[in-house]
C-alpha cells in the first residue's frame, strides 16, 4: 500500500513483542516509551489514521494544579518531557507548539477563595511551589481582563497548553512502530490465564504481551479477553471561536471556580469549554454528536455558567455577533476515582492504559512510561499508585 509515511501498514505480522489496542496519543505514548524501553511494539488501530477518535477533541492544556500529589507528579513528569521533547526523542527542532502561560482559577465567593486557600497550602506541601493565591485586586492588577467580580485566584505560570496533533505525530515517529491501519481487534485468546494471542478483522498475531489503550472503547476490549473495566463514557464538548475580538493573546487557560466554566487563546479566538454536571453516561461512540445548547451556555451573558461572568470582554463577543463558531464533540472515559487504570489486569501478559477522563494528552508521557515500567518489571505493582486493582476512592467531579 503506497503511504506517505513508511509506519503506517495494512500486513499484521504473525508474531509481536508487544501489541499495543488502539492508535490515539496513549496507543501510541506507550509505543514510544516501549521501545524506548527496548521493546518492538506494534499498534493496532481500528480507522484509517491514527488519532481520530478522542485525541483530536482535546484542547491540548496541561496543569501541574491536582487535588492530589499521585497525579500532580505524573503531569509534572509529562510537563518536563514535553517541554524537552526533541532532545529526548532525539527529533532535532520538532516543535511542539508549547504555550506555558499558565491556568488561572478564578474565585467569586468566599467559599471559593477559602478553598483556594486550603488547596494551594496542600499542593505547596507536595512540593509545587510555585503556585501563587491572589487577591481580586492583584489579580486584576496582573490579568486586565478580570471581572470587579473576582475574589481571588490561584495560578501558575508553568502551565498551558500544546498542539495536541504535533505531540501525537511525534510520538508516532520516534516509536518508530509499525502501525496498522483499518484493523479492528475482534478477539484477545487466553490460555491457562495467560494472553497467548490476539484476533482482528485481518488475521491473528501471537503475543505474549497486550497493552489496552483503545479510550472509550477500553471496556468494550477487556470484555473480549472477559474482563470488566469500571470505565464509563461521558460526551464532553470544546467550542471554538477561530477569531473573537478583544481575547488577550497573552491570557492564560482562565477558568471560573464556581461553574468550571474555561477558556484560553487560540489563533486571534479560543477555545472555550465545559463539564455539563447532568451528561448521562452513555456507551462508547465513534460519532459523537454536539448540541447547541453547549455553546449558548457558554457564549450568552445570561446563562448560569456564561465565560463573560468572569471575562466581561465575552459579553462583546456575544454582542457583536461577528465570530464564526463550531462545536467538537469526544468522550471522557470515566473510572471510579477519575483516575487511570494503568498497569497489570488480572490476567497475565495484558496490561490497561485508559480511562484518562479529561487528562490523556497531559498524562501520556507518564502514564505510559509507567504502564510500560510496569511490563518490564521496572516498577513493583505496589509502588504504582494507579494499579488497576486498586481500592476507588470516591471523588468529586473534577471540573476540567
Ligand atoms: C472536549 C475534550 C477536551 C479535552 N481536553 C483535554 C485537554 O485539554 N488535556 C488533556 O490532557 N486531555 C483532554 N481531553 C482528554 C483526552 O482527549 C483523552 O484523555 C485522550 O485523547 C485519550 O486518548 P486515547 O488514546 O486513550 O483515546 P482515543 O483518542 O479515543 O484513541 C483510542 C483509539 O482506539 C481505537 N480503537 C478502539 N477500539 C479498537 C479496536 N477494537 N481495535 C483497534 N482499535 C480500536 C480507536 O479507533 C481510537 O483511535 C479532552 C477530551 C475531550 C472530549
Amino acid at each position: 500500500m503506497a503511504r506517505f509515511d513508511p509506519q503506517y501498514t495494512e500486513t499484521l505480522p504473525a508474531t509481536a513483542d508487544l501489541v499495543i489496542i488502539g492508535g490515539g496519543i496513549i496507543g501510541v505514548a506507550t509505543a514510544y516509551f516501549a521501545a524506548r524501553a527496548g521493546l518492538n511494539p506494534v499498534v493496532l488501530e481500528k480507522q484509517a489514521m491514527p488519532g481520530t477518535l478522542t485525541t483530536p477533541k482535546a484542547t491540548g492544556a496541561f496543569r501541574a494544579q491536582f487535588d492530589n500529589p499521585d497525579e500532580m507528579a505524573l503531569v509534572l513528569e509529562g510537563i518536563d518531557f514535553y517541554a524537552n521533547f526533541a532532545n529526548r526523542t532525539g527529533m532535532d527542532g520538532y516543535d511542539l507548539g508549547i504555550h506555558q502561560q499558565g491556568y488561572l482559577w478564578l474565585a467569586r465567593s468566599d467559599k471559593s477563595v477559602a478553598r483556594q486557600r486550603e488547596l494551594v497550602a496542600e499542593q505547596r506541601s507536595w512540593g509545587l511551589a510555585d503556585v501563587e493565591l491572589l487577591d481580586g485586586d492583584e489579580a486584576r492588577r496582573r490579568f486586565s481582563y478580570l471581572s470587579g467580580d473576582v475574589l481571588g485566584a490561584r495560578y501558575r505560570e508553568g502551565d498551558g497548553w500544546l498542539d495536541v496533533r504535533r505531540l501525537m505525530m511525534g510520538y508516532v515517529r520516534a516509536s518508530q512502530a509499525p502501525i496498522v491501519l483499518r484493523t479492528e481487534v475482534t478477539g484477545i485468546q487466553v490460555m491457562g490465564g495467560r494472553v497467548s494471542g490476539i484476533m482482528t478483522s485481518r488475521g491473528n498475531i501471537a503475543t505474549e504481551r497486550v497493552v489496552i489503550a483503545a479510550g472509550p472503547f477500553s471496556a468494550e476490549v477487556g470484555r473480549l479477553a472477559g474482563i470488566d473495566l469500571p470505565i464509563t463514557c461521558v460526551r464532553r464538548q470544546r467550542l471554538i471561536l477561530p477569531e473573537a475580538a478583544g481575547v488577550p493573546r497573552d491570557a492564560p487557560m482562565t477558568i471560573d471556580e464556581e461553574t468550571g466554566a474555561h477558556w484560553r487563546p487560540w489563533l486571534a479566538g479560543a477555545h472555550l469549554m465545559w463539564t455539563t454536571p447532568t451528561e448521562p453516561a452513555t456507551s462508547p461512540q465513534e460519532d459523537v454528536p454536539t448540541n447547541l445548547a453547549f455553546a449558548y451556555g457558554l457564549l450568552d451573558p445570561a446563562s448560569d455558567h456564561a465565560v463573560a461572568h468572569v471575562s466581561p470582554f465575552w459579553r462583546d463577543v456575544w454582542l457583536s455577533n461577528t465570530s464564526h463558531w463550531l462545536l467538537v464533540a469526544g468522550q471522557y472515559s470515566y473510572t471510579p476515582d477519575h483516575r487511570p487504570l494503568l498497569g497489570a489486569s488480572p490476567i497475565d501478559g495484558l496490561y490497561l492504559n485508559c480511562g484518562y477522563s479529561g487528562h490523556g494528552i497531559m498524562g501520556s508521557a507518564g502514564g505510559s512510561r509507567l504502564t510500560v515500567d510496569v511490563i518490564t518489571g521496572a516498577v513493583a505493582s505496589a509502588q504504582n499508585p494507579f494499579r488497576p486493582d486498586r481500592q476507588f476512592a470516591d471523588r468529586a467531579l473534577d471540573v476540567l
